[in-house]
């Protein structure tokens, strides 16, 4: 984008910076999701197709610098938490200079969260760099405790080197830890029990994720997905549940395990949508924003970060791209609309 259009229409928008981002339902936004890859490791049915994926152009992947011009203006406009994901968040070979580059922004209410969903499997290797770094909060996914169901699953066999890594997360001092599954019928729903089992053995919350219609392959199918209720009939034939009043934004409602201290979580976003109370955005990886992981619109940022516009002049113009995608924020995500459309990415490359 040539610089005297920024000019132009930035002039206009710079009076917002440092504005909270509010959208029209009064929902302020304090959450910044961003992808760093759309590549990973493994390929979960979920979320990735086995073969043929349209990875993103290279050149268009956002550098450690253009992340950290976007987080710059996220921070000033009152994001106070930065979660780090993908794809797989630790295939990027600078994730720890991009967690000590976004720890070190400065929020109005005390220290950036910094926050990464991963696989876990190279964890073992960069998790003391991460945690120094400013590394705030960690969740690991792992949908079954058995090899093979693992490897036709995600289509690698990797259980253990994930197992390394929650055990690396385990002897870190970052707590809460989460454990991260998805519920699937036919596939891991036998283990909703034992994967609640071994989250409370690692010192970590279990948390069961409703499968949402975010896969590649476009299969998702709302009759056999297991639901919330399902889950915790499953979960109350073991421990008595007792519900964790003040949920907040969060997505997940969380219940005590036989009085506590441990606790489960669950993901009800299809069953039980939480949009009302959403203070979540996302960058991706190629530098568009999204105001929801089922929206249709982008709002592209590459244009303004590669411009040659001045550093003033970007940080305007990414101030106003950030306050387009709130203004466009819809009420809630629509699943159960007969009009509903998936989106065109899969969640690996939006960043879940
Ligand atoms: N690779 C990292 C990981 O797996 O944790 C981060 C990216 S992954 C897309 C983030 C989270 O999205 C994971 O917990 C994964 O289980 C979840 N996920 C992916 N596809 C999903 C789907 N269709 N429905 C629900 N959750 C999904
Ligand atoms: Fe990779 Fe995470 Fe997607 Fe699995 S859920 S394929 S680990 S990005």
């Amino acid at each position: 984008m040539p610089a005297s259009t920024l000019g132009s229409c930035s002039a206009v928008y710079a009076r917002s910076m440092g504005q909270p981002l509010v959208d029209r339902f009064a929902r302020v936004h304090r959450d910044l999701r961003i992808s760093l890859t759309d590549r990973c490791s493994l390929r979960c049915t979920y979320c990735m197709p086995e073969q043929g994926n349209e990875w993103l152009a290279r050149q268009s992947i956002l550098t450690l610098d253009e992340i950290v011009e976007v987080a710059t203006v996220a921070a000033a406009a009152g994001i106070t938490t930065f979660r780090l994901t993908g794809g797989e968040p630790l295939l990027r070979t600078d994730i720890v200079e991009i967690v000590r580059r976004l720890a070190a922004l400065e929020t109005a209410t005390g220290r950036m969260q910094i926050a990464m969903t991963t696989n876990g499997i190279r964890l073992p290797e960069v998790l003391p760099d991460l945690v120094d770094a400013g590394l705030t909060r960690l969740n690991i996914s792992l949908d079954t405790l058995d090899r093979d169901r693992f490897r036709a699953l995600t289509r690698r066999d990797r259980l253990e080197d994930v197992l390394d890594g929650i055990r690396a997360a385990q002897a870190s001092g970052l707590r809460p830890l989460k454990i991260n599954a998805v519920a699937m019928r036919g596939v891991n729903d036998d283990e909703l029990v034992d994967l609640v089992a071994f989250a409370v053995a690692h010192d970590a919350q279990m948390r069961f994720i409703e499968q949402m219609p975010l896969d590649a392959g476009h299969t998702w199918d709302r009759s056999t997905m297991v639901t919330r209720d399902e889950i915790l009939e499953a979960l109350a034939a073991r421990w008595a549940l007792e519900p964790v009043p003040g949920r907040g934004g969060a997505p997940a409602e969380q219940w005590r395990l036989d009085g506590g201290p441990h606790t489960v979580g669950v993901i009800a976003s299809v069953t039980a949508p939480f949009c009302g109370a959403c203070d979540r955005m996302r960058l991706t990886a190629d530098g568009q924003l999204r105001n929801c992981l089922f929206s249709i619109d982008e709002y592209d940022l590459l244009p303004v970060l590669r411009s040659d516009a001045s550093t003033e002049l970007r940080a305007a113009e990414v101030d106003r791209v950030l306050r387009n995608c709130i203004a466009g924020k819809k009420a809630g995500h629509a699943i159960d609309d007969p009009g509903f459309l998936q989106p065109a990415r899969g969640m690996n490359a939006i960043g879940g």
